[in-house]
């Protein structure tokens, strides 16, 4: 019966600063039963996480496997049941690019009560924490938020690169290391400048943040060579100048 089910909170828990958690989920994650967890939250995060509680980590699983999305929906479906406090801890905000939709509707599907709690999203935190404001009134007065994560198998992309070339704004990139060089060529074979300035911005707000520069023509070649890894973003855009300006914060 529903009302014998516990409850899931769906929980941002932002960039990695643990300054920039919010307070609710702070105080979910301090009195979670079961918190499911991934390694996106990062080190200083997780190494918070209170003892009494049970930890799963959908990360890794018997064997070095990562859980799939359903097994991570079946484990958070089934604590739940059992009656317990659950969060699901999620990197940034878990409706940016991190199937926290999904997620939700599977919760509304088995019919047991959840609660979402925004995290600042590391599109927005990362780029300030590298000095780069994602708009501008001199630079930029649009943004938008892609993936660039898509499997290189696949015939058709669902990015219409073509509109994302003329697209006159910022573009920040998730998930876009691995496919960073045929991104870019992507961007230049529809006639995006290849002089547009480009920031990764690797593990932001986090003590090791790295912020690597290059041009649309230019960064997969620097990031490759500097080592740039994942979680990292892309950003493309004039704004990408502030930064010799504004700086680092980290
Ligand atoms: N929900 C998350 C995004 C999940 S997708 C959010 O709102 O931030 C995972 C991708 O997010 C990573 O591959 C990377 O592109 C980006 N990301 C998450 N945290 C990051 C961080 N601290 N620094 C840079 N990129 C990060």
């Amino acid at each position: 019966m529903a009302q014998q089910y516990g409850k899931v909170y769906l929980v941002g828990s932002g960039p990695g600063d643990p300054e920039l958690m919010t307070l609710k989920a702070r105080r979910l994650l301090d009195t979670a039963d079961v918190i499911i967890f991934d390694q996106l939250p990062g080190e200083k995060i997780l190494a918070s996480m209170p003892e009494a509680a049970e930890k799963i980590d959908a990360g890794k699983h018997a064997g070095d496997h990562t859980l799939t999305q359903s097994e991570i929906n079946d484990a958070i479906v089934e604590k739940a049941k059992e009656g317990k406090i659950v969060v699901r801890l999620k990197g940034g905000d878990p409706y940016m690019f991190g199937r926290g939709g999904e997620e939700a509707e599977e919760l509304v599907k088995a019919g047991i009560e959840f609660e979402i709690v925004p995290g600042i999203t590391s599109a927005l935190a990362a780029t300030a924490y590298a000095g780069i404001p994602v708009t501008h009134r001199d630079h930029a007065s649009m943004v938008t938020f892609i993936t660039g994560h898509e499997d290189p198998t696949k015939e058709e992309t669902a990015l219409d690169w073509k509109t994302l070339a003329a697209f006159g704004g910022t573009i920040v990139i998730f998930m876009g290391v691995k496919m960073l060089e045929r991104n870019m060529g992507e961007l230049m074979r529809y006639g995006k400048n290849p002089k547009t300035p480009v920031a990764m911005v690797e593990r932001g707000t986090r003590p090791d943040q790295r912020v690597t520069i290059g041009t649309v023509e230019t960064i997969a070649k620097i990031s490759k060579d500097a080592g740039v890894k994942a979680p990292a973003l892309t950003v493309i855009g004039d704004v990408v100048k502030l930064h010799e300006i504004l700086g680092s914060q980290i």
